[in-house]
């Protein structure tokens, strides 16, 4: 059984917990360790279970966290050697360990292949992690979807998917121009439109989970989010995360491999 759960998600801070029975993986470490690990604990999840934690890009909302993290749990932080160079020097892990997009990276039973996407970093990467029949995606700060992100969608059961903002609360509220347009450019983020039109037309159909992620505190709000979903909650469930606290603990149920 695979368990997930977002430690924190939101232009605050990101975290995502990928685990199974024995081991598990954090992608991104955009809060205090301190908080990461309250946060987890209080969701009944022992961070001694952590073998390793990705970053995905160098911005603080999935960076800040990673060098007191990595190096209070004595785990690896995996990170390509652009975001590394690119990121603040007080938050570059101490150890790192650099990993290639397209590369394939092994966590005990898990299988992590990072991959690139639209976003304005130095080289930002989302990921799928496998683990035996399943596949989970953390897809977010995706300004427009590639063909990279619609392919891994494609084998996905589970996806922590960017819902940023609405359009029209993006478009009328008090956000400068530039700022604006920044956010819904190709390399900005994914409104909940986008979001909608990638799982409606994209995901394969084993999807039956989604984590609405990254919502934006300004031009959105958990029900505008998961009412533009609302046709799909019959066939996928779909969860809401949170910037504030972890998110509800949701359990994966694999097929049992043969041995
Ligand atoms: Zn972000
Ligand atoms: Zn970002």
């Amino acid at each position: 059984m695979i368990t997930l759960c977002a430690i924190a998600s939101g232009s605050n801070g990101n975290c995502y917990y990928i685990g199974n029975h024995h081991e598990a993986i954090l992608i991104d470490a955009g809060i205090s360790a301190r908080q990461t690990m309250a946060r987890m604990r209080k969701q009944g999840i022992d961070p001694a279970k952590l073998r390793a934690v990705f970053i995905s890009h160098e911005h603080s909302d999935h960076a800040s966290g990673v060098r007191v993290l990595s190096k209070r749990l004595k785990i690896p932080a995996y990170i390509t050697s652009r975001t590394y160079m690119a990121m603040y020097a007080y938050h570059r892990p101490m150890a790192p360990r650099f990993f290639i997009p397209g590369d394939e990276i092994h966590i005990g039973s898990f299988v992590v292949l990072p991959f690139l996407k639209n976003h304005d970093a130095a080289e930002p990467c989302s990921f799928r992690i496998m683990h035996n029949d399943i596949s989970i995606g953390v897809f977010t700060d995706i300004g427009s979807p590639c063909d990279n992100v619609r392919q891994h969608l494609q084998q996905c059961r589970a996806v922590f998917l960017e819902t940023n903002y609405d359009e029209k609360m993006l478009w009328e509220g008090r956000y400068p121009w530039p700022l604006k347009k920044r956010i819904a450019s190709d390399v900005g983020h994914l409104s909940n439109d986008q979001a909608f039109d990638l799982i409606k037309n994209h995901s394969g159909s084993q999807l039956n989970t989604l984590l609405l992620s990254h919502l934006s505190a300004e031009n959105n709000t958990p029900e505008t989010a998961m009412n533009r979903f609302e046709e799909l909650r019959y066939s996928i469930n779909i969860h809401l995360t949170s910037r504030y606290a972890a998110g509800e603990v949701v359990f994966l149920e694999g097929y049992e491999v043969m041995k």
